[in-house]
């Protein structure tokens, strides 16, 4: 035992489409064009693989077994938190912790951080461009605590006002939470100075990860954020996995978010005492084939390398903003200088719904409407946006299709 039974995946020089099973499919008769990665990936073969070798020949529940296969389980499960700790630089493993999703890894910080630190009045900064998922938790905090939300405004191009962020912090200000990439309009923030800038006034950081880990290099320590949040599903591993990882000095102070198994030390009817990190807040059984997927799914992009990956993706954007943009009438909802590759748009006075239907039933798979980022909406004054997200599978070839297929979707609407 001790050694890893799951088989790590060989490294390769380029990105590989046929590692990936589903996009040989063909829809409507048309060879399948997958391009809606920011809300999920693709999974390659190897995790496949590994999710059905974990319930042929490991599944058990892990932690409290003595028998063989439950130590098998936990020590895969074990690797697999290693494996994220060194995928974002974490100083210790005990400082990852597995969510559900990004989604479940900010309502953690929110809970618990807000449950163990924030009092009336006390304020939280966010910012315009936030998704839902880290927005509506700080609003939970504000109702439950009488703790007030400050918002950082977004500029025109996509980008946050970096001068109004600075004159948001008062005494009160408790946390910054904000997304390291924007979701809809693809905007790559400068995390690393939002960071320096808190801290400069004593306050934590956390940082929505979950449309960076699979775009862009992370190295927690270098950014120093307090916290940094992300999704398996949306970096080519299976759904119902996330992390949240925080320093250890916060996550050692805070409260629990849920009360159940594994989360304890001792319990009687009196008191309970709670488990060390990082069982502390992992209540519950975990989802182990899927941990033990991400950690695959983790090997994998590193077999490629994420840095060769970024390169790759940038310059598709850049390819596909140059060809979308010679399409008349196109206007483009983002256009920071600093992206990862989502394309928003709009089709002339077209609906975004429409836009993604007609696309559909030419093969093209794309995300319309508000993209869980209402405040966005509001801002550009707009319902929605129809979006194309690459991913290391995209190609040009999928690009000139979207462009092919819009220029009919023009045709038909305008
Ligand atoms: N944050 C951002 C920026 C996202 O794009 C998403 C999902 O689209 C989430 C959070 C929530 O992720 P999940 O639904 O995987 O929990």
């Amino acid at each position: 035992m001790g050694k890893n039974l799951m088989k790590s995946p060989k490294t390769q020089n380029k990105m590989n489409r046929e590692d990936f099973p589903i996009l040989t499919q063909q829809v409507y008769n048309r060879p399948l064009v997958y391009l809606d990665n920011a809300a999920t990936t693709q999974k390659p073969q190897v995790v496949i693989d590994a999710l059905q070798h974990y319930y042929e020949t490991i599944n058990s529940n892990i932690h409290r077994g003595v028998h063989y296969l439950s130590q098998l389980a936990t020590n895969e499960f074990e690797a697999a938190r290693r494996c994220v700790q060194q995928f974002i630089n974490a100083a210790h493993d005990y400082e990852i912790i597995f969510t559900r999703g990004a989604t479940e890894a900010i309502n953690l910080v929110a809970a618990s951080f807000g449950r163990t630190y924030i009092q009336r009045g006390d304020e939280i900064i966010i910012s315009e461009m936030e998704h839902h998922s880290n927005i509506v938790p700080w609003q939970f905090l504000c109702e439950d605590r009488g703790a007030v939300l400050r918002v950082i405004p977004i500029s025109d191009e996509g980008m946050l006002d970096m001068e109004a962020y600075t004159e948001l912090f008062t005494e009160k200000t408790k946390i910054v939470a904000v997304s390291h990439v924007s979701n809809t309009l693809g905007t790559i923030n400068d995390v690393a100075e939002i960071v320096r800038i808190a801290h400069g006034h004593g306050v934590p950081v956390m940082l929505d990860g979950a449309q960076a880990v699979a775009h862009e290099p992370v190295d927690v320590q270098a950014l120093d954020c307090d916290f940094y949040c992300f999704s398996g599903h949306k970096m080519y591993a299976p759904m119902g996995v996330g992390v949240m990882y925080g320093k250890e000095r916060w996550l050692n102070e805070m409260k629990p978010y849920q009360g159940g198994g594994e989360m304890i030390s001792s319990v009687t009817f009196e008191k309970t005492t709670y488990n060390d990190l990082p069982f502390k807040f992992e209540a519950g059984t975990p989802a182990v084939g899927d941990v033990i997927g991400l950690r695959i799914a983790i090997e994998y992009m590193q077999s490629i390398g994420v840095e060769r990956i970024r390169d790759y993706e940038t310059e598709l954007l850049h390819y596909g903003m140059e060809r979308l943009s010679q399409i008349e009438g196109i206007r483009f909802i983002g256009t920071a200088p600093h992206k990862a590759a989502v394309i928003s748009f709009l089709l002339g006075s077209s609906h975004p719904y429409d836009v993604g239907v007609l696309l559909d039933h030419q093969g093209v798979a794309v995300r319309t409407g508000h993209h869980c980022t209402q405040p966005i909406m509001s801002h550009y004054g707009i319902p929605g946006t129809a979006r194309a997200s690459l991913a290391l599978y995209s190609s040009k070839e999928d690009i000139d299709r979207l462009a092919e297929a819009l220029l009919k979707a023009k045709s038909m609407l305008l």
